[in-house]
């Protein structure tokens, strides 16, 4: 890490808001990707139920349906974090999660309704969401961390262990059935006869 020149004459911030941990520039980094993802977290409690809905299998609309709710928890556990920062809940823009939520959709539109070939599309797309969140969840619990700030650590920390769960469950969902399946599928797309 860079030593920092102190310039002569500069002035010290001594502001009584954190100023013991000091560095404003990287509590304010923090805030913006906690806006991020509030963003994020919101646009997935809507994109969520339409991916739900375009699921061949039940067993596929379940665990999306689990963490729908799961979703909807995050949100307020963001806000839970807003609070401790002393701000209002914002959202900012993220674009990756807008992109990923537009791949999401192309996904579904692109392969057949009722194919085994929808369900692994839509897990895919699903797994590249989760695993963004995992990589924003896991890098804000440290910085948290990194701050001394061990509520905010331990709140994120709980989504982070959610976002992880539904990641692996997803994986059991594609190994154990639904990849086989669709390989076995005749090319109209339909689902052969056991
Ligand atoms: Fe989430
Ligand atoms: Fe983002
Ligand atoms: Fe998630």
């Amino acid at each position: 890490m860079a030593t920092t020149k102190k310039k002569p004459g500069a002035q010290q911030t001594k502001s009584a808001s954190g100023a013991a941990k000091g560095n404003s520039q990287l509590e304010k980094f923090f805030l913006d990707s906690v806006k991020d993802i509030y963003w994020a977290e919101k646009a997935l409690t809507k994109a969520l139920p339409k991916m739900q809905k375009a699921a061949t299998t039940e067993q596929l609309q379940s665990a999306i349906g689990t963490h729908i709710v799961e979703t909807q928890e995050q949100v307020s556990r963001l806000e839970q974090v807003f609070q401790a920062l002393g701000k209002k809940p914002q959202a900012k823009k993220c674009d990756a999660m807008d992109g990923l939520i537009k791949e999401g959709e192309s996904i579904v539109e692109e392969t057949e309704d009722g194919s085994m070939t929808r369900d692994v599309a839509i897990i895919m797309a699903s797994q590249k969401i989760e695993h963004y969140e995992i990589a924003t969840y896991g890098g804000l619990v440290q910085l948290a961390r990194t701050m001394g700030n061990e509520e905010i650590a331990g709140i994120l920390e709980t989504t982070l262990e959610e976002e992880k769960e539904t990641d692996e469950i997803l994986t059991t969902i594609a190994e154990s059935d639904i990849n086989w399946e669709a390989e076995q599928e005749d090319s109209s797309g339909q689902e052969e006869e056991e």
